[in-house]
């Protein structure tokens, strides 16, 4: 695969913004009004994932966070900010969690491959395999292994989701958002939506302080 030099980079920008301005003068302005996203999207830091480019949305569109393996943590700071903020102050529509086939993640946490701190964070999905390992190991493929645990780890991190008291807030207030969970096919560059059910994980609504 041929790379982009940094220069080039800037002068597709260049190139990018005089055809957005050809097609709406006014493109910028609308843009830096401010953001609404009706879409709250989480997913693995992988590159090729541009889901914007896979899915033909436009900037303002997709509130983002992303990191390895599309971890819903309820100890990540970072990934509890971003939730509470596009629930209360966006009041995005949806929350997409999206894994992906050929997951470097999931890999790393089957095949144990692993060096540094990304041990640590896949630690959760070899939790995951350890706790369907009968039906994982039955498959007849390493792939198919690999891609089974991308589905399950989709479903577990929507039902964390649906652990963080953020959630379980607004779902008390009829305030929650639809949460989708998808996998992303690299190999064919298709989206296939789980159809993740969610109404078991819909703990009683959290409804202030009860300590
Ligand atoms: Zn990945």
């Amino acid at each position: 695969m041929k790379y982009h030099s940094i220069e080039e980079i800037i002068k597709n920008n260049q190139a990018w913004v005089s055809q957005k301005l050809a097609e709406d003068s006014t493109y910028f302005d609308k843009l830096a009004t401010g953001q609404k996203p009706p879409y709250l999207y989480i997913g693995c830091s992988d590159s090729r994932l541009a889901l914007t480019r896979f899915t033909g949305t436009e900037p303002g569109e997709l509130f983002v966070h992303r990191n390895i393996a599309n971890q819903v943590s309820l100890t990540d700071i970072n990934f509890l900010a971003i939730l509470e903020y596009a629930i209360s102050y966006l009041e995005v529509k949806d929350i997409i969690v999206a894994g992906h086939y050929g997951c470097g993640g999931i890999k790393a946490a089957l095949l144990g491959i692993t060096i540094g701190l990304v041990d640590n964070w896949v630690n959760p999905i070899r939790e995951i395999y350890l706790q369907n390992q009968d039906k994982i190991d039955a498959l007849p493929t390493q792939e198919e292994k690999l891609n089974r645990l991308a589905e399950l780890n989709v479903q577990m991190q929507v039902k964390n989701l649906y652990q963080t008291s953020i959630m379980r807030q607004a779902l008390g207030q009829q305030k929650a958002p639809t949460v989708h969970g998808w996998v992303v096919d690299i190999q064919t560059g298709l989206i296939k939506d789980l159809q993740v059910s969610t109404k078991q994980w819909q703990l009683p609504s959290f409804s202030g302080l009860v300590l």
